[in-house]
């Protein structure tokens, strides 16, 4: 049992002052008390504790192409040419370099105030399209990153099965992802067995998109998921692009989020990614189900996506986390500060997203995404509070955007006004991975993925 101690923090019920926290030596938080003095032998977190930010959507391999798209195409640039950029890059990626990615990435999120993350996975296997001698080989190099740098994981295995809807051929550029519906099962029910008792790492499933499965596949799925699990996350790409809504209306007379509401039993262990194109009723649907809509600001910007219709969503109650997807920023305060940036130029109106009159934006945000991003990764995380992991964001309160900010000044202060990530420690499952703003691990990590890059990018 070893204690953490910190000036101030933010709990539950609010901030507290000198608040002393008991962790166990799985990682998991034993007592909170607040009005304590320093207990002998305790860990002098010293700075602004507040619960460390799930990441509840990445695509970690991603990372490795940030600003490698950033040239202008011949007309109508848009996703699409994106992933053709991504799909040249994938048939050079070996596991080392998932694995060394992986690990970089896992520090800058770190670095960042994430302290988990949903990693959405969907490369399974060798350029050729044959799989790895042992099946879960990339999955493996995913959690071994995970587990080198402290960070915790949300493994998501993808389905991903068809080139579009009905189930029209996959392309020769997706053949790294392609699973039938036995050898997905198989492939998460061996990551289960062997990580289930580790607490740093969950598991779920994530059909990748409508475009990906058939109706009869997906059910398929989700029936031997609930039989095996009974309540691990499911995630999938929802609505993303224009052009996919109109090929899904084209293919079922629906939209997207439509016709999963119809078709599959969608409650609080789902999370819809990119829930970008929704209309009306769609927006109340997904509000009323408790499912949490997966927001990836800066990458649906990068996109030129849409917007989520983030108040009318909130208006009806619905939920939210954030996920960095491509990682063109790895940044906790970008993605929220992005969310509502959006929104107050296209409404033209301020603090578009607080929950009302006198009620700080900045921390509104926080809190909800916290809330949200905790219930989609499926893992005790999200509030400093007795019984969930140990993970602790401690930002530098000698920085000068804290300067003369108290209470939820300070997370108005993190989210709109920093310019580069104050974060100086960070405890994750009770693991002090991140000390004076550095990782152990980091300068090992850098140089092998300069090496890992180069060579990739010649
Ligand atoms: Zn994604």
């Amino acid at each position: 049992m070893a204690t953490l101690y910190c000036r101030q923090a933010l709990l539950p019920d609010g901030w507290a002052e000198n608040v002393a926290v008991t962790v166990d030596a799985r990682g998991t938080i034993g007592d909170v008390t607040a009005g304590a003095s320093m207990p002998g032998g305790a860990v002098h977190l010293n700075g602004i504790a507040v619960p460390g930010m799930p990441n509840l959507h990445s695509h970690a391999f991603q990372r490795a192409l940030a600003g490698l798209a950033e040239v202008a195409g011949p007309t109508d640039d848009s996703f699409w040419t994106w992933r053709k950029v991504m799909y040249g890059f994938l048939d050079r990626l070996t596991p080392e370099d998932m694995e060394i990615i992986a690990a970089q990435l896992y520090v800058d999120m770190l670095k960042a105030g994430y302290t988990s993350v949903g990693e959405f996975h969907y490369v399974h296997h060798q350029p050729s399209g044959d799989p790895y001698d042992t099946l879960t080989e990339l999955s493996d190099r995913i959690i071994a990153a995970s587990r080198r740098t402290g960070i915790g994981i949300t493994h998501l295995p993808v389905l991903y099965a068809y080139g579009g809807f009905g189930g029209a051929a996959p392309d020769p550029g997706q053949r790294r992802f392609l699973n039938d519906g036995d050898r997905f099962l198989t492939l998460v029910a061996d990551l289960r067995t062997r990580f289930g008792d580790d607490p740093q790492v969950g598991v779920g499933i994530a059909p990748h998109s409508l475009r990906a499965v058939t109706p009869d596949l997906l059910r398929d799925v989700l029936a031997e998921n609930d039989r095996e699990d009974g309540g691990g996350p499911v995630h999938i790409h929802i609505a993303e692009q224009t052009r996919e809504v109109d090929d899904c209306v084209e293919w079922s007379g629906r939209r997207p989020v439509a016709w999963l509401m119809e078709n599959a039993d969608v409650d609080q262990r789902w999370c819809l990614v990119h829930a970008t194109h929704m209309d009306d009723s769609e927006t109340r649907q997904l509000a009323n189900s408790g499912a949490v809509a997966g927001l990836c600001p800066t990458t649906e910007a990068n996109l030129g996506d849409g917007f989520f219709p983030a108040p009318e969503f909130l208006k009806h109650g619905g939920r939210f986390g954030v996920g960095s997807d491509s990682h063109i920023s790895v940044s906790v305060y970008d993605e929220l500060r992005t969310l509502e940036y959006g929104h107050r130029l296209r409404l033209r109106q301020r603090n578009v997203l607080s929950e009302g009159e006198g009620r700080s934006t900045g921390a509104d945000l926080y809190r909800a995404a916290l809330a949200g991003g905790a219930q989609a990764l499926g893992r005790p995380i999200g509030a400093i509070a007795s019984g969930q992991r140990a993970d602790i964001v401690v930002l530098d309160a000698e920085r000068p955007e804290f300067a003369g900010r108290d209470g939820d000044q300070i997370l108005d202060a993190w989210i709109f006004g920093a310019h580069q990530s104050p974060v100086s420690d960070v405890v994750c499952g009770g693991e002090h991975v991140i000390a004076g703003g550095h990782h152990a691990d980091e300068a090992a990590i850098a140089s092998d993925y300069r090496r890992a890059l180069e060579r990739l990018l010649s």
